[in-house]
């Protein structure tokens, strides 16, 4: 999904192969990236256009005038189900093929706004019926529309207005029914009962506000770093030729401390595991992916997009963001089509990065490439006059750089600050040299291609602006995307969220952390790597935060984990995919640690004796580590048990998706059994099946036991991870709802106090599990009730409540 799709891939490689020798030579030790560039963009043939373009059309990004139909009478027959949420999305589809200003788009926003008054989201449900009127919504159907209107101003409790529009709604009557008789009865009688209703909410007090705003600001970093913006003073910016660029610790800093609080300068939504498919003849896809339930600007999830008035595939939150996203680069991206979706992430940032640059920062860029491209120094006399053509209001800051020297931290602007715009982008290192020849032939090749379709764009549609802060030269331009294709593969971070699952009826939610996108955070990137890193990442819209895991010594590096992490991989894996991705041998303490320790493994991966229980030891075949016995058996034979109970686990975790606990109880309890025989109590595997067994005693009411077998899944989890890791801050919370749901009032509390401690540090306050947790706790505690709140009678109704808020 990063790289472009497989077959333009392997067409590429195929082109490269068939190079002449002499050819592939030039480009393989071309000197700069402009080089690359330019040699591989004149091998770029017609055909390899047109093979490309036939690829993009297997995507259906632009709006299909047949579509909007389709979408909404699927939308009716899940509305009709019941399945307001499966409506609300295939409502979006419709709407985001539908042109502004046709019946089609009012309809489905009309549509939209039912379902979401079923979901009790009324003030989506007010903007849609808003953008419905706007778009021409049909006279006759406007009275079913104002009750709704009233409706959710009565359920938000905004009396007037409720008022306002019931009177309306009166007046739209007196002049005369445009409605069948029975219909309008209906009608009128559902007035009656919402003037009451009107009438006894005039008190009503303010709704529960969306934390999100809230949370941002309070995010900000207690005194902040004047070298790095984004960074706070207890960090400070070091260089050196092992280490490159990193940070390191200027005072003692505790768990949880706000080290980085860093807006992504660039970042791309994922389309998800299938993007948009053009589908055979009036057929259209019904499925849903993350590109249909998030902003494609700021990443927040939203169940009712507004979509781009150009295509069908970027989606907004709000009108808003729409905007602001046009206005930045959408209005370049839009007419690329599918090409970008053929193309992969990394290609769309490339684009997207040189859209977002400031004017300043691409001039120096440009200043810079331009030297390149005619490999000589950018001042002097012979290249002038064509530098003066690329930057030619720049005249000042060309005479300023050649009186001052570059600073001295790559990336830094001349006072030496490093912030998070185009420049360190520019400077995050390309590792060019490392990466296959192929593959910068890849790189380039795409990029190319993307340059001739804006070009073409361009021509064919003036109104539509080429990216101006390059200048005009495609050699320029192009040379700075291939850079910013060949830097994100050790650079580009994974913008992620918590997706929680879990049914209705089991109120036991399970967290899975899904990725969003993939951004550049220039400050994030000068955190080096380690398996067993001392700070956390998290992420609120495009906003990464870095906090302390743990207390950090003064003079200590700050260090983050690029993926491979101590325990979720062997180091022998690790360092293969550090080496292979990021080109570096780790040597962090983890991974010291383990090559001076026997090659035991760790615990959740440990094999144990049948005889004795002893753990065993060695490479193919194991032997007991229990001094009395003499037990061996061969590595494949437990190879083989533990993939077969695998299986079973999945098994068993599907009957409970389906909602057969019994069933999932029976066969876990099994493998359970089958487990204790040759597994380690604190295998990963057996915490799984606790896990699932603490769910299905869950589903099946059953709170005592469910909470005893969460609490074993519990102590596997903290051996793997860690007492502080996000992992058991999730169980932690897991096993606080059960003890809630469980009326377990002084259990619940403390587990709830001991959750709040591990995710405050790897999250900070406006988490919505530790929001949650706090409701959980004042609910307990009959602390001031929430707003709204039910009484502590029953915490279960509150319970379910709480788990169906927004
Ligand atoms: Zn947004
Ligand atoms: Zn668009
Ligand atoms: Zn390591
Ligand atoms: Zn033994």
């Amino acid at each position: 999904m990063d790289l472009p799709v497989d077959e333009w891939k392997s067409y590429v490689f195929q082109k490269w192969s068939l190079l002449p020798k002499s050819i592939q030579v030039t480009i393989s030790t071309a000197e700069t990236l402009s080089d690359i560039f330019l040699h591989s963009s004149l091998l770029l043939q017609p055909e390899d256009e047109m093979f490309l373009k036939n690829l993009s059309r297997g995507y259906l990004v632009e709006k299909d005038p047949n579509a909007p139909l389709f979408y909404r009478e699927e939308g009716n027959k899940k509305f009709q189900q019941k399945d307001y949420m499966g409506a609300t999305v295939l409502y979006s589809k419709g709407i985001s093929h539908s042109r502004p200003h046709t019946a089609d788009i009012s309809l489905c926003y009309g549509n939209r706004s039912a379902a979401l008054f079923h979901l009790g989201q009324y003030e989506m449900c007010l903007k849609d019926i808003m953008r419905a009127q706007m778009h021409g919504y049909p006279e006759r159907l406007q009275p079913k529309m104002l009750l709704r209107k009233a409706e959710c101003l009565v359920a938000l409790g905004r009396p007037q207005e409720a008022s306002q529009t019931i009177r309306d709604l009166e007046r739209s009557f007196a002049a005369g029914p445009t409605l069948a008789g029975a219909q309008f009865q209906i009608l009128q009688r559902n007035l009656c009962r919402l003037k009451m209703k009107a009438e006894e909410k005039e008190t009503l007090t303010e709704t529960f506000p969306a934390a999100l705003t809230k949370a941002l600001e309070d995010m900000d970093v207690k005194e902040e770093n004047g070298q790095i913006p984004n960074a706070s003073s207890s960090v400070s910016l070091c260089t050196d030729p092992l280490r490159g660029r990193y940070l390191v610790a200027t005072k003692d800093i505790l768990p949880g401390e706000l080290l980085v609080k860093e807006d992504a300068f660039v970042s791309v939504l994922h389309p998800g595991e299938r993007p948009p498919l053009r589908l055979p003849e009036s057929e259209w896809d019904t499925r849903v992916t993350n590109g249909d339930l998030y902003c494609h600007r700021c990443l927040v999830h939203t169940l009712a997009p507004v979509p781009c008035g150009g295509c069908s595939y970027a989606k907004y939150c709000s009108q808003d963001c729409m905007q602001q996203a046009w206005g930045l680069y959408h209005s370049v991206e839009c007419s690329l089509g599918g090409l970008l979706l053929t193309l992969g992430v990394f290609c769309h940032i490339a684009l997207r990065s040189t859209l977002l640059a400031r004017p300043e920062d691409a001039s120096r860029v440009v200043r810079k490439l331009c030297g390149e491209i005619r490999n000589k120094d950018p001042c002097s006399p012979e290249s002038e006059t064509w530098v003066q053509a690329l930057t030619c209001d720049l005249g000042g800051e060309r005479e300023e750089r050649r009186k001052t020297r570059e600073p001295p931290i790559p990336g830094c602007d001349l006072n030496g600050k490093y912030e998070s715009n185009y420049n360190a982008v520019f400077h995050l290192l390309p590792h060019t040299e490392n990466q296959s020849p192929e593959h910068r032939f890849l790189c380039a090749l795409s990029v190319s291609a993307l340059c001739r379709q804006l070009e073409a764009a361009s021509c064919s549609e003036p109104t539509v602006a080429r990216p101006a802060v390059l200048g005009s030269e495609v050699a320029v331009w192009g040379a700075a995307m291939l850079k910013h294709m060949l830097q994100l593969r050790c650079n580009a971070q994974a913008i992620t969220t918590i997706q929680h699952t879990g049914s209705e009826e089991n109120s036991v939610t399970n967290s899975r952390q899904v990725r969003l996108a993939t951004g550049l955070f220039p400050v994030v990137s000068l955190l080096n790597h380690s398996c067993s890193p001392n700070t956390s990442v998290s992420f609120v819209s495009t906003v990464a935060t870095v906090r302390a895991s743990q207390q950090i010594g003064r003079g200590e590096e700050i260090l983050h984990c690029y993926g491979p992490h101590r325990s979720r991989m062997g180091a022998a894996e690790r360092r293969q995919k550090l080496r292979s991705q990021y080109f570096f041998d780790c040597s962090c303490p983890a991974c010291r640690d383990e090559e001076h320790s026997a090659a035991a493994g760790p615990r959740w991966e440990a094999f144990c004796c049948t005889r004795c229980g002893a753990l065993l030891q060695g490479d193919d075949v194991l032997t007991c580590g229990s001094m009395s016995c003499t037990e061996s058996v061969s590595r494949g034979h437990l190879v083989s048990r533990l993939q077969d109970l695998q299986q079973q686990v999945g098994m068993a975790q599907k009957l409970l998706r389906n909602g057969k606990p019994e069933r999932a109880i029976q066969l876990l309890s099994g493998c359970r059994r089958d487990a204790k025989s040759f597994l380690s109590g604190e295998h990963s595997l057996v915490g799984q099946m606790e896990d699932g067994l603490a769910q299905a005693y869950a589903a099946s009411g059953d709170w005592q036991k469910s909470a005893a077998h969460l609490q074993k899944s519990l102590q596997v989890v903290e051996v793997q991870h860690g007492p502080s890791s996000v992992e058991m801050g999730h169980e932690l919370f897991k096993l606080a709802q059960l003890f809630f749901n469980g009326f377990a009032i002084p259990e619940a509390l403390n587990t709830i106090r001991k959750a709040e401690e591990v995710l405050m540090v790897h999250f900070g306050p406006w988490n919505d599990e530790i929001q949650e947790l706090q409701k959980m706790k004042s609910c307990l505690l009959d602390l001031p009730p929430i707003p709204g709140g039910p009484s502590m009678q029953d915490p279960k109704v509150f319970f379910q409540q709480l788990t169906t808020l927004p």
